[in-house]
Order: structure tokens, then C-alpha cells, then sequence
């Protein structure tokens, strides 16, 4: 039996049958919960995306409905769920990110313990990579008996395709992400704080919501796709590695998984895909910068650093909300003559502003070898043949 098991079960919609049905079929592909999680009653922390304030058809966060069928499953099965994260930027108003997401209403329903990660406190934990030499992680990820992993799939801005590993950068406590983003300018050298992060606490299981996905300008400014799966699997770069390539994203332009591979985390051949496997989907829009990756050693963390990819705000669109300026680790966004600004000279291309934008009012514009890439995407989608009608319903 191959080591690293994917399995994907299809479900068109997020109406709670079908995703029950997807998800228990799923699950009994890789064995059941019982194979990955400690016996009955243990208490198991329940992960979602819960990036900041997005509705749940605004597809970023990870739908209340995969949430509901994750925690019903898990109470039936005997188990204690509870459910936490730390949103991205200011988490001064956590409740109303758990409000908009639709993630505390599923909590309340259910009876199900919803935590701050910023309010239950955190430990300090030695870091193996080259930036951070400590990592500050909730104390509900490390107290939990289990961790159960609960990522949306997306296309990233900075990191190129974020899923299960991005998604446990949650477990690091409010502004000590941004700090962590300060310390690790390219996306390589952020891959390392990911992947170290990953590295602390493996959740024991990730189930992904991949029902309608986002491509494009991810995590938070890209369009939805209707993928049309949840996807199980135990080791989160596996399972990265998996649908990466399954929506058209070779495994050398993913700056975590090349980390992952580096410190033996997972291995490619070692990977077993089960179920309603898709094709590989041709028309998924991937990120200008994907390519960037692909240059070798210190020259490739050289041009990283010069072809960027930058946040310009539109300021007819802006409302004003000042969550880009709270999110932004080295304070380069005042509030100026009524508008919020960026000063591009300090700008570090974090992109966390562009993740908080509640109103995707901050667009991404990059150096010129970006928009000449973007452009010719932008050419080559105008002569492509219209993408057959999916039955995909929004919800
Ligand atoms: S303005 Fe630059 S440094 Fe500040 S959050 Fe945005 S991308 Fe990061
Ligand atoms: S750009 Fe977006 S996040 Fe920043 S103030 Fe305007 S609306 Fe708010």
C-alpha cells in the first residue's frame, strides 16, 4: 500500500446531504476516522480557513457547510470537537470574522466550542529554519489529542497554491504572523517558515473543501472554480502535491512543497490517488509569478526579490476600513489626506494587505516581467475555446 493516500469524492454543491455524502465517502476510502485520530472521546481541534471577514460565497474561507458535515461526522464517531484559528491582519474583532464566514453559526448550531487562538495564549517553540529562530504556536493546537485540517483549495499570490500546509499558518497567534512574514521577504524563504511551522504540529488528518475552488489572484482576489470535490488525505504536502497537479501546477514552481520534498516530508511516488480522481483541469488560472520558482539557487532568491508583485489600492473601490494598514507588518500603508496609501518604497510584497481587503479593493501589479507574463495569459484566454458549462451551483 502506497504511504501517502488522496482520496476524492465528488459533490457539485454545498447543499449539507451532498457534502455529507462526499465526505463520508471519502473517509472511508483512507480508512475512517478511527485510522488517524486517537480513540474515542479525544478531543480534536477542528482547523478551517478563516481568513478574514468573507461571506461563504465570496469563497475564501472554508464553506460552513464542509464545517458541519466535518463536526457531525466527528460527534457521531464518539469524538470532542472543537474548532479555532487565527485570522489573517488585526484580530481586534474576531467574532465578526466568525459571523461573516458563517463558521461561528455552524459552532452555535452544533453546540461545538469555538476558540480564539489569540485569546487562549500561545507557546514559544524552537524554530529550524534560517528566519525565525522561535515560533509562537496557539495553545489549543498543541493541548488538542488531534488536529483535523480544514483548508480551502486556492491559488496564492505570493505562494503560488495554498491548501493544507498554508492553511496551519493559522496556528501562529495574530500579528506574530505579519512579524513572521517581515523576517522572510521572498516566497522562498517564506516556504521555510511554512513548512517549519507544518513541521510543529502535523494535523492527523486534512479534508479539503475543493467544491468551488479559487484561481487567479488568491488567497482573497482571485475567481471561483468550480472543482467539485472533497479530497481526504493524512499528509498535508502529499495531498498539496496532489491537487496542485491536478489543476496544472508542477511541483518545482511551489516554493512550501520544493521544502517539503528538501526535508524528506513526503515523497512523490509514495502517492496514491483514490476515488473520483479529476482530470487535470487545463483552464485553471495560476499566478504570474508561479515561474519564478523555477530558477535555481541564490540567483532564483535574486530575481525573486526584484520581480515582484506589488498591492496598489483602487481608491474609488476602497471604503475606508483601514484592515489593509492593521494587516501590514512594516506600517507602510498611512492614512493620508483621507485615503489609505502605500508607500511602495517600504513595501516588502507580503501581500497580506491584498488577503484582508474585505472589498478586493487592492489589485496586484508586479515589475514588468510579470505584466508581460499576465499579459499574454491575458491574450491566450481571449482565443481560447469557451470551458464546457459545469453543473456547479453557487450557494
Ligand atoms: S503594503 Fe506591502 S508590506 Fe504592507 S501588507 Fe501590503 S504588501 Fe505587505
Ligand atoms: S484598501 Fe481595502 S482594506 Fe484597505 S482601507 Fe480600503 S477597503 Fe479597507
Amino acid at each position: 500500500m502506497a504511504k501517502h493516500q488522496i482520496a476524492y469524492a465528488k459533490s457539485n454543491t454545498y447543499d449539507d446531504a451532498a457534502v455529507a455524502a462526499a465526505l463520508a465517502a471519502s473517509l472511508a476510502l483512507v480508512g475512517g476516522w478511527s485510522a488517524h485520530l486517537p480513540a474515542a472521546p479525544a478531543r480534536v481541534l477542528v482547523k478551517p480557513n478563516m481568513l478574514a471577514n468573507f461571506a461563504p460565497e465570496e469563497v475564501v474561507t472554508t464553506h460552513p457547510a464542509v464545517l458541519r458535515a466535518v463536526l457531525t461526522s466527528l460527534r457521531e464517531a464518539g469524538y470532542t470537537p472543537f474548532v479555532g484559528d487565527s485570522p489573517a491582519g488585526s484580530t481586534r474583532k474576531v467574532e465578526t470574522v466568525w459571523k461573516k464566514t458563517g463558521i461561528g453559526a455552524v459552532c452555535e448550531e452544533l453546540g461545538v466550542e469555538l476558540v480564539s487562538f489569540e485569546a487562549a495564549g500561545h507557546r514559544t517553540l524552537r524554530g529550524k529554519n534560517r528566519f525565525a529562530r522561535e515560533l509562537h504556536i496557539a495553545n489549543p493546537v498543541i493541548d488538542a489529542d488531534a488536529v483535523v485540517n480544514l483548508p480551502k483549495l486556492k491559488t496564492h499570490s505570493l505562494t503560488v497554491f495554498t491548501c493544507a500546509v498554508k492553511n496551519l499558518f493559522g496556528y501562529v497567534p495574530g500579528m506574530r504572523k505579519m512579524m513572521l512574514h517581515g523576517k522572510a521577504l521572498n516566497p522562498r524563504d517564506f516556504a521555510e517558515i511554512l513548512t517549519d511551522v507544518y513541521r510543529l504540529r502535523p494535523p492527523n488528518l486534512n479534508i479539503v473543501d475543493g467544491i468551488i475552488s479559487m484561481q487567479g489572484d488568491g488567497p482573497s482576489g482571485g475567481s471561483p472554480y468550480p472543482f467539485g470535490r472533497i479530497i481526504v488525505g493524512s499528509n498535508a504536502p502529499a495531498l498539496d502535491h496532489s491537487l496542485a497537479s491536478r489543476i496544472g501546477i508542477p511541483a518545482e514552481r511551489m516554493p512550501v512543497e520544493r521544502v517539503c520534498l528538501q526535508r524528506g516530508y513526503f515523497q512523490i511516488d509514495e502517492i496514491e490517488e483514490l476515488g473520483d480522481v479529476p482530470e487535470v483541469k487545463q483552464d485553471y488560472e495560476i499566478p504570474g509569478n508561479s515561474w519564478v520558482a523555477l530558477i535555481p539557487g541564490p540567483f532564483g532568491r535574486y530575481v525573486a526579490e526584484q520581480i515582484r508583485t506589488f498591492p496598489v489600492i483602487r481608491q474609488k473601490d476602497c471604503i475606508r476600513c483601514g484592515a489593509c494598514a492593521r494587516a501590514c507588518p512594516h506600517a507602510t500603508i498611512p492614512f493620508e489626506d483621507g485615503e489609505y496609501h502605500i508607500d511602495h518604497a517600504a513595501c516588502i510584497s507580503c501581500l497580506c494587505c491584498h488577503e484582508v481587503c474585505p472589498v478586493q479593493a487592492i489589485e496586484l501589479s508586479g515589475s514588468w516581467p510579470i505584466q508581460i507574463y499576465n499579459g499574454i495569459k491575458k491574450l491566450k484566454r481571449l482565443f481560447k475555446k469557451p470551458v464546457e458549462e459545469k453543473s456547479t451551483v453557487l450557494p
